[in-house]
């Protein structure tokens, strides 16, 4: 049986009274509505009955507090969303949820205290009203977990436990390969619509966007083809830079940043009337939560180095050791203001920035060269399969908490590479994302234990 078919078996088949003097602070109380100590059933301010399916994950990132949840009203299906937890209901406004579109995906507000004779409702920038609870602190007894834990143990993760390590370990690879295989099939589909060029270029820029960025940068390479770029190779950064909203010829800075500027914009503004309907809106860039180093900027300058070196890019597909040589391409792409600077305006750093570190590579490794090249190059696999992992996510975290119990349990079992990474993250998007019973009817576990008694 081959590994992606094993994967694929397993896929198919209160209110009026006082307040306690001393009421629990909003972390806490997070914490403790994390681990279930409010219950599971409530009503809303407007009497619907609610039901908590799956509590989610902790958002670590910008945005709401509990991601991934799922919750039912009124006996229905559950809805798949987002959880805002605030001491107070006009937090809500108060900290501009009700204008940040991060907060569109909420589809509960929970707040504890009541504000006498102030009517308030929770609207999304869509205009969107989102039902609201109210929690009771006085239902909690007991102290509160001292770490909360990023998610909560699933089903699975006892017959995963039985399992063994090296059969945890085939599963997991097995759904590595699938993961990769529907990667390759999309190469495919956009080299059948573009070309082989084209296709690398544009999976290249969504990589580059990991993770907040990825739309507006895969935008950015569908608008300016590699071809037009190539042959306007002096104008090809003001180009990029220009269509992705980042000149606009009134920038400023230390000298060295004005110069930079300037010679984008002269070089951007006899463009600048052709392309202006393409310009991508300013509001199309995600910079909250956003590490300097990854800042949208030098993402696009990234972009750019690549367009400028496109022949040695290509000559990874014959190299013998894939991983080295696109690690030795990463440091060749030199860019004296980039090196240098965070931002178009930021200060010089003394020290040198690398315009693709380690981390991304393996990204672009995993997401885009290993997909590109293994149908015609299947002996890259066992590469691929040692290729160690850089690189942690939220949802990566989120499956090894709730596959295995978190990433020390993890790291201890098996091995740490970008293989078991994908593999988790596979899992995690087919199972745990479709799962809305809190793995009641979750059919993972079962599947496992069949493949353990094979
Ligand atoms: S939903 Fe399924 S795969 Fe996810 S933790 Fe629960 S049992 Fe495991």
């Amino acid at each position: 049986m081959s590994l992606s078919s094993i994967y694929t078996a397993l896929l198919w088949p209160r209110l009026e009274e006082p307040e306690p003097r001393e009421s629990p602070g909003e972390l806490e109380l997070q914490a403790r509505w994390f681990a279930g100590e409010f219950g599971t059933e409530f009503r809303t301010t407007d009497g619907r009955r609610v039901e908590i399916a799956q509590f989610g994950v902790w958002n670590r990132g910008a945005g709401p507090d509990f991601l991934d949840a799922a919750v039912s009203f009124d006996g229905r299906n559950a809805q798949r969303g987002a959880i805002e937890l605030d001491l107070d209901p006009a937090d809500w406004e108060v900290h501009g949820h009700g204008a940040n579109p991060d907060f569109e995906q909420v589809v509960l507000h929970l707040y504890v205290h009541e504000r006498a004779g102030r009517e308030n409702f929770t609207r999304t920038a869509l205009h969107r009203l989102v039902p609201r609870v109210r929690i009771d602190p006085r239902a909690l007894v007991d102290l509160p977990p001292a770490t909360p834990p990023l998610a909560r143990l699933g089903r699975c993760s006892a017959p995963l436990r039985e399992l063994g390590d090296a059969r945890a370990l085939t599963v997991l690879t097995a759904a590595a390969r699938h993961r990769l295989e529907r990667k390759s099939a999309r190469f495919q589909r956009l080299t059948e619509a573009h070309g082989r060029d084209e296709a690398l270029w544009q999976m290249l820029a969504s990589a580059l966007g990991y993770r907040e960025n990825a739309l507006p940068l895969h935008l950015l390479a569908q608008r300016l083809p590699l071809r037009l770029l190539r042959a306007r190779r002096a104008d090809a950064s003001a180009l990029l830079f220009g269509l992705a909203g980042f000149v606009h010829g009134d920038e400023f800075g230390a000298d060295e940043t004005r110069a930079y500027l300037r010679q984008l914009w002269e070089r951007w503004w006899p463009w600048r009337g052709e392309w202006t309907r393409l310009v991508l809106p300013r509001g199309s860039w995600r910079l909250r939560a956003t590490r300097p180093a990854n800042h949208p900027q030098r993402r696009v300058a990234a972009l750019a180095a690549l367009a400028a070196e496109w022949p040695k890019v290509t000559a990874l597909a014959e190299a013998p050791r894939l991983a080295r040589a696109t690690h030795r391409l990463a440091r060749e792409l030199r860019d004296e203001f980039w090196e240098h600077h965070f931002t178009l305006r930021s200060a010089r750093q003394e020290r040198r920035i690398a315009l693709l570190g380690p981390a991304r590579v393996r990204e672009i490794l995993a997401n885009v060269l290993y997909p590109a090249l293994l149908p015609e190059r299947p002996e890259l696999w066992e590469e691929y399969l040692a290729l160690p992992a850089v690189l942690t996510n939220r949802r990566a975290e989120t499956a090894a908490a709730r596959l295995f119990g978190g990433t020390t349990v993890l790291r201890a079992r098996l091995p740490r590479t970008v293989a078991v990474q994908q593999g988790l993250l596979q899992v995690y998007e087919d199972f745990c994302l479709r799962d809305a019973t809190d793995c009641a009817r979750c059919q993972f576990p079962e599947r496992v234990r069949r493949f353990g008694e094979r």
